[in-house]
């Protein structure tokens, strides 16, 4: 092949890529930009704000303002005729092709101005980090629970927890509910109704979940920024600089209150925010059906590419491709060590600089079971402290590991910590090692190594020590654990049905002694009894 030939099919490839007809992985999380004050700026930039439609002029805090001075034009809407005809496009193709999702449906039908806030607002707290697909069902069964913010004041942070159960980084249901309290006691149960004072007067709203609800609910014309507009704007405009930077989130928000809809915000940002999570999605974009590819730098920029090996593999003497690259030091630019790469297509936008990879923790849990008055089995479950990880939430006793400790060592500091707990001397080699459950957080690769013990008569759990209750698997699943935990029993369950399944039998990895060891059922664990007997001098 030759080298022009191999270059056009590889543009041409880039551009299948980036217009390709492979379904979209639909209803993508909401990634919240980092909620700033507009505090720091990069040098030599100063905070930009909208006079009118689409007029961009400089603001300097304190200062009367300064004449303009843009920054580079590819990365800006200075057209307001474009800014007019990007809004229409969108905004007739959200009315066209929106998904129909219970947040939506309420937002437009409740008349009531604060329930309105109020569902609006919830949904955008539960779709912060969590698919769409997820929230639903979450959503519908909060809203049937507490239709109103007086409704969810009046709940406790242990009913929160239980119907947040599964849903992730659950600090969220438990600020919802105080920030919920705060406009019952101190607002008069009537929710603030702009951005400025939502922010303001509501704890863990943020500036994107304030713009969101202001400009759902009450019609403000102000824009928001989270994860898919972030993606959307950066290939509109080309920018190609990190895209978490607080220099390059200022300017995408400075874009999005240009580009906000004023007589229809709400659904305008509704829109950029569907499209990101539809057709503009990270890795297969769908330009081909893009309702405002004709606006879009990054795909101009592909076209042109394209249209510009096409000719050369035709033999016509082509023009120099125009690229538009900006001249200079461009601070929105991709860096000069990473430029363009035809390969990539529009997915040459955003980027971010290399997230630190998580923390790597091990904690050793105990599934500490009992036969149950009707003789199913009952799991111990203690509550973790109420502020941290999981804060509030119930799990099997655990305790956190040192990393490379030896198996022994793991066994043995397990085995301490239950002895605080029942005030009993423990034999480490009564634990049976079930397995390792990998669960990932945010920011943390957590191991729980699972281990198990049946006790067979009744423990007096020290009151001091941290709240516990017996639960049966169906109150377990009803209760607010985590889903790490959820994970730590279905392991423990599965090893119990192995165990009872005499082909199958039960393979350890470790070298844990199976159930029973040294007692004369072998398969079935130790006993408490057996369990709490101080350990011998080998
Ligand atoms: Fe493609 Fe640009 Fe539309 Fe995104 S905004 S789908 S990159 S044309």
């Amino acid at each position: 092949m030759s080298p022009a030939r191999g270059r056009a099919a590889a543009m041409a490839g880039a551009l299948r890529r980036s217009g390709g007809s492979a379904a979209p992985p639909r209803g993508r999380s909401r990634k919240r930009a980092s909620p700033r004050g507009g505090a720091r700026q990069r040098e030599g930039w100063g905070s930009w704000g909208v006079l009118s439609g689409a007029c961009w002029v400089r603001v300097k805090p304190g200062a009367p303002a300064a004449a303009p001075a843009p920054p580079p034009a590819r990365h800006l809407f200075s057209d307001p005729a474009e800014v007019e005809a990007l809004r229409r496009n969108l905004v007739a193709w959200y009315d066209r092709c929106k998904r129909d999702l219970p947040w939506r449906a309420l937002a437009a039908s409740e008349p009531d101005a604060d329930r309105r806030g109020y569902a609006v607002w919830v949904s955008e707290i539960m779709l912060q980090q969590t698919q769409v697909a997820t929230v639903i069902d979450y959503y519908t069964r909060w809203m049937q629970k507490w239709p109103t913010l007086q409704a969810l004041a009046q709940a406790s942070l242990e009913e929160v927890n239980e119907l947040w159960a599964g849903l992730g980084y659950y600090s969220r249901g438990k600020r919802l509910q105080e920030a919920a309290r705060k406009v019952v006691s101190e607002l008069a149960g009537r929710m603030p109704r702009t951005a400025e004072e939502l922010q303001k007067l509501l704890p863990g709203v943020g500036r994107y979940t304030a713009g969101a609800i202001a400009s759902i609910s009450y019609g403000q014309a102000t824009g928001v920024v989270d994860g898919n507009v972030i993606r959307v704007l950066c290939r509109l405009r080309c920018i190609g600089a990190d895209s978490s930077s607080p220099a390059v989130i200022d300017r995408l928000w400075d874009l999005a209150n240009v580009l906000v809809d004023r007589s229809r915000p709400g659904d305008f940002n509704q829109a950029l925010m569907e499209l990101g999570a539809t057709v503009c999605v990270p890795k297969s974009p769908l330009c081909g059906e893009c309702p405002v590819k004709q606006h879009c730098q990054a795909w101009r920029r592909v076209e042109k590419e394209l249209a510009f090996a096409s000719q050369k593999l035709f033999g016509k003497a082509p023009p120099v491709p125009d690229v538009e690259d900006c001249v200079g030091d461009c601070p929105l630019c991709p860096p000069a060590t990473e430029p363009w790469d035809s390969s990539l297509g529009v997915t040459n936008f955003p980027r971010k600089a290399a997230k630190k990879p998580p923390r790597a923790m091990r904690t050793a849990t105990c599934v500490l079971e009992r036969r149950g008055c009707h003789g199913a089995p009952e799991y111990l479950i203690v509550q973790r402290p109420s502020s941290g990880l999981l804060a509030g939430l119930w799990e099997f006793p655990s305790v956190p590991l040192a990393q490379d400790l030896q198996e022994e060592k793991e066994r043995e500091e397990l085995a301490d910590h239950l002895q605080a707990w029942m005030g009993q001397p423990m034999a480490a080699k009564g634990l049976q090692f079930i397995g390792e459950v990998i669960h990932i957080f945010s920011h943390i690769h957590q191991t729980y190594v699972v281990y198990s013990l049946h006790l067979d008569g009744d423990v007096i759990l020290d009151p001091a020590l941290s709240p516990s209750r017996w639960v049966t698997e169906h109150e377990f699943h009803a209760s607010a654990v985590s889903t790490a935990m959820k994970k730590v029993l279905k392991a423990h369950e599965k090893q119990r049905r192995k165990e009872s399944s005499p082909a199958k039998g039960s393979k350890r990895k470790r070298g844990a002694k199976a159930p029973g060891a040294g007692s004369p059922c072998p398969g079935t664990q130790l006993s408490l009894r057996a369990f709490l007997r101080a350990p011998t001098a080998p």
